[in-house]
């Protein structure tokens, strides 16, 4: 079964801002035209009831009191009463039966049921002492009976009862007059609130659609300016948030156009060192077998280079893919290190480096095993490579509760104050000959950097030229997945 909280959301009218503030400027307004319109003429209704029966009741007392005393129930010729009587009549439009005490109808201003006897509950009730009442009758009269007393001795007695029917249709056509004045005023009021709501839904929302058509001439690239709409501030912010995304998208589109020229740049110049040592190769004739195996060897150490510019790319290429690549697995960092550096043990020895390993505390976390090896072989290669005569490299491994540290302290030449702020880019080394020298493509501490931020973690570098350089990695024993 179709749920209806989706088929709304699947009604696309709902979904507009625009109909949503219509319907609320519209209910808005509706509201107090209904309440005005129930609680105005409901009330009127109810109160011209009350004012007329009490109006007619007071004149109806008046004349009971003048039927004792012209002793109207046992003869019913009196003039004066009469004329009373036919003048109440008249007045509102309706018609007064003066019953005795035996029920039967002694006086009937209409002249219809004189002599007959008229059985009521009301008419009884009051005979018996229930007192004035009145009542409304089909919505059409109201119906008022008030006992006509006779006094004795101070006792009083009731000897007949005054029936009184008053016609409604004073009230009842002030009242329909008033209800065709209200729908004509509330037909303007809808027409005017239909105005305003199509008015305001329009007009608040007119901002918006000056930003949408100022990101679209971006979009359609008409305009590389930065937007701004000054209509409201919530507009403003929106233009400041999409000017800056697309600082960003510059930024990166920048950086990596750069990384594009600067790859392009670094991969030729293997190439190009190949192409003139075997160009001079093939310039010369009879060339010398010692000349050619010498030649060759330098174009092998070109290709090498190349290969490891290659695998280096690739390798930063994974790092900076999402967490989805993270292979997390509970590791022995202590395993880990021991056997990292036994692995490069031997290219410190060839550079007469002493390589120490101090592990304070045994360390299983959350990692990614080769992703973490290749980060921290980096910095203990760099270490070595950028060391100087009997220098020597070495690896701390801590931890608390929370996450371990791994510091790489080295004895070489110390990195200068302001390359230091550099040493994580792409391509970046502080001396590029040197370090073309020792086989750097300035892609390792990138790759460093990217894989620790993988693991959530962070590098901090302290160095100092000529003295040595420490980097601290502090990773999460837990792997935090987002
Ligand atoms: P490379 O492949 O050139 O070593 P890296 O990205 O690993 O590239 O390092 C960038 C630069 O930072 C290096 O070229 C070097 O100048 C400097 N550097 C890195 N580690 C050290 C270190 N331990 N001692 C001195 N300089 C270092």
């Amino acid at each position: 079964m179709d749920n209806p909280l989706i088929k709304i959301k699947k009604f696309k009218g709902i979904r507009s801002l625009s109909i949503r503030i219509f319907l609320i400027i519209m209910i808005a307004g509706l509201i107090p035209c209904v309440i005005l319109h129930h609680g105005i003429l409901g009330r009127y209704m109810d109160n011209a009831v009350t004012v007329k029966t009490n109006e007619v009741q007071t004149q109806v007392r008046i004349i009971a009191d003048h039927l004792t005393t012209y002793n109207y129930l046992l003869d019913n010729s009196s003039e004066v009463v009469n004329a009373e009587l036919s003048q109440l009549s008249n007045l509102y439009d309706g018609r007064v039966l003066i019953v005795n005490g035996s029920l039967r109808i002694i006086k009937d201003t209409y002249a219809i049921s004189e002599g007959k006897t008229l059985i009521s509950e009301e008419i009884i009730k009051c005979l018996k002492g229930g007192g004035i009442s009145s009542s409304l009758r089909d919505e059409r009269y109201i119906e008022i009976i008030v006992p006509i007393e006779e006094k004795q001795d101070d006792v009083s007695r009731i000897i007949g009862v005054m029936l009184t029917s008053v016609s409604m249709e004073g009230i009842l056509s002030s009242y329909e007059y008033l209800q065709s004045r209200a729908l004509l005023i509330e037909i303007l009021a809808l027409v005017i609130i239909f105005g305003i709501a199509v008015f305001m839904s329009r007009f608040i929302l007119r901002p918006f659609d000056k930003i949408t058509d100022a990101i679209n001439e971006v979009k359609n690239g008409f305009t590389d300016e930065e937007i701004k709409v000054t209509d409201c501030l919530e507009t403003e912010r929106i233009g400041d948030a999409f000017n800056q995304l697309m600082g960003r998208m510059r930024a990166l589109d920048a950086s990596r156009q750069e990384f594009v020229s600067n790859v392009s740049h670094e991969l030729k110049t293997p190439l190009a060192s190949m192409k003139v040592l075997a160009d001079s190769l093939l310039a010369q004739e009879d060339v010398p077998a010692e000349l050619y195996r010498e030649f060759m060897e330098d174009i092998t150490t070109e290709i090498d280079r190349e290969n490891k510019i290659i695998t280096d790319l690739l390798s930063l290429v994974k790092m900076t893919r999402t967490a989805a690549d993270m292979n997390v697995e509970v590791v022995d960092i202590n395993a880990l290190l021991e056997l990292m550096l036994k692995r490069l043990g031997p290219i410190a020895a060839r550079a007469n480096i002493k390589l120490i390993f101090e592990s304070r505390r045994q360390v299983n976390a959350e990692v990614d095993e080769v992703k973490l090896t290749l980060a921290l072989s980096n910095l203990v290669e760099n270490g070595i490579k950028y060391n100087t005569e009997n220098g020597w490299v070495k690896v701390v491994l801590d931890a608390d509760h929370q996450y371990f540290s791994v510091e790489v302290s080295d004895s070489g030449i110390g990195i200068p104050k302001e390359a230091i702020e550099h040493i994580y880019e792409r391509f970046y080394r502080v001396d590029k000959s040197h370090s073309r020298e020792i086989g750097g493509t300035g892609l390792g501490l990138a790759i460093t950097r990217s894989a620790i931020l993988m693991h959530r973690g962070s590098i901090l570098v302290d160095s100092e030229e000529g003295k040595g350089t420490s980097f601290t990695v502090k990773i999460p024993l837990t792997y935090i997945a987002s």
